[in-house]
């Protein structure tokens, strides 16, 4: 099963990503968490990442598409995967549909995960990332259990850069320019599903599973 989570920035779909990912047996691939990793290590491509992440802008499409191409010729994912953030542009994804066409493939459902605008920034500004795992948490609904500190694995939890309100903002911005209309773009090829991103996290959980079947 090949996934694409759609959403604003903050709208959850990371998280049901992960869950996902447990459930069905399949990779989650997150371009966002690729940059991070990368910034992390101090690669080239991190640190141009970088410069755009920061300012809440998306990283180019030459330095995105064919990393993800990449990755999803792994073995790993010869099974099927979720896209968390990725595709971002219409020519993001018309790079992904090629690829896949090239290999007689293409993806099974764009869930869309929906929260009004006016959520994101309270939501966001919540969020805590654990800077050595890549957890994430909220210090409202998904709180660490020891303040700070990662359940998984013990490092700090911290807000990330991008998630600081004015980024939050600029993020939307970009979102609704560049990202939401690849809603339309794959209801064209009838493979959206939206599911209500307000609700809490597991039944959020529970409608996508129900789309999705088994
Ligand atoms: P995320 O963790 O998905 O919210 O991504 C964090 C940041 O990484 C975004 O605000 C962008 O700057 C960058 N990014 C992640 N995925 C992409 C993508 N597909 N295209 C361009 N930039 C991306």
């Amino acid at each position: 099963m090949k996934i694409i989570m759609l959403g604003a920035p903050g709208a959850g779909k990371g998280t049901q990503a992960k869950m996902l990912a447990d459930r069905y047996k399949i990779p989650h691939i997150s371009t966002g968490d690729i940059f991070r990793a990368n910034i992390k290590n101090g690669t080239e491509l991190g640190k141009k990442a970088k410069q755009y992440m920061d300012q809440g802008l998306l990283v180019p499409d030459e330095l995105t598409c064919d990393l993800v191409m990449d990755r999803i010729q792994q073995e790993d994912c010869a099974n099927g995967f979720i896209l968390d953030g990725f595709p971002r542009t219409i020519p993001q994804a018309e790079a992904l549909r090629a690829a896949l066409a090239g290999i007689d493939q293409k993806m099974d459902y764009a869930i869309d995960v929906d929260v009004p605008d006016e959520n994101i920034v309270n939501r966001m500004s919540g969020r805590r990332v654990c800077t050595d795992c890549g957890a994430t948490y909220h210090i409202v609904t998904i709180p660490t259990k020891a303040e700070g500190i990662c359940d998984r694995c013990g490092s700090a939890v911290v807000l990330r850069d991008d998630d600081k309100a004015e980024t939050v903002r600029k993020r939307l911005e970009v979102y609704h320019e560049q990202t939401r209309p690849l809603i339309d773009y794959y209801k064209e090829q009838d493979i959206v599903r939206t599911v209500d991103g307000t609700k809490p996290m597991e039944e959020v959980f529970a409608d996508i599973v129900a789309i999705l079947g088994q």
